[in-house]
Order: C-alpha cells, then structure tokens, then sequence
C-alpha cells in the first residue's frame, strides 16, 4: 500500500505486514504512522487524502473552541493506538477552504476519510473510549 510521509509527502509504498513496525518514509527517514496527529492544512491535504491508502481521521478543529481543547488530549490518545488508521487536525480558522469544503458548521467536527470518500463525521467532542469506538464501527465498513 501507498504511504504518504505526513513530513516531506512522498509516496512511499509499504507492505500491510510491516504497518506495525514503524516504518520510516524512504526520502526523509521520518515515522510514516506517528503516534501523534499530524497537521493537514489547504497546502497538503488533496496530495495527502488522494494517496494515503490508510483511512484517515480527522478533527477539525479551532484555537478558541473549549471542546476542541477538551478533547485534543483524547484525540491523541486513541492516535498512540492504532498503526493501520492516520490521525490528523485540520485548524478550521487557518484554513477556511477546506473549513468550507467539509462544510464544517460546528466544532469540534470528526470527519473519517477514505481516501477522497468521507466514511462518515460526527460532532462534538468525544472521549476517548467514545471515539475509539466510533472509529472501529465505522472502520468494520471498510
Ligand atoms: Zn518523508
């Protein structure tokens, strides 16, 4: 499968067997699953979503959104857990087009891409076990 490197965005292919052992992107030797989120901004985004055959979760989010604070520390939690599932944030106020593109209305909005395909979205904060779940029904559908 194809890996996009949340640093440098090349396109590195990997085998499924290998997701569980780290693997490094061949140009910049960076984590290609980081434990953490990654940032995804109008700049990277299309390259990122179009290529990464992992599903990809994704929080939009706001600097000025207590909720969003709230559940930040969640988010990055369940992120530690999973090596086949990207977590990234999308700051909704950094970047309005792709605010408008999801036609985001409220924040915190948690959007499941596959590839291009939205899966499916839910709003308001979740903890961690809430969205540990969300995320395994609707990655069953895969
Ligand atoms: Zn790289």
């Amino acid at each position: 499968m194809i890996i996009v490197c949340p640093k440098c965005m090349a396109k590195n292919r990997v085998d499924t067997a290998q997701l569980v052992k780290e693997p490094l992107c061949g140009r910049c030797q960076n984590v290609l699953i980081p434990k953490n989120s990654i940032e995804l901004n109008e700049q990277n985004f299309s390259t990122f979503i179009q290529h990464s055959d992992l599903p990809v979760v994704i929080d939009l989010w706001a600097d000025w959104c207590g909720p969003c604070k709230a559940m930040a520390p969640h988010f990055e939690h369940v992120a530690s857990q999973y090596t086949n599932v990207i977590f990234a944030k999308i700051n909704t106020e950094e970047n309005p087009k792709l605010s408008q593109a999801f036609n985001i209305r409220s924040i915190p909005t948690l959007v499941i891409m596959n590839k291009t395909t939205e899966l499916t979205r839910v709003s308001g904060a979740l903890k961690a076990t809430e969205l540990k779940q969300w995320i395994d029904q609707n990655l069953i559908k895969l």
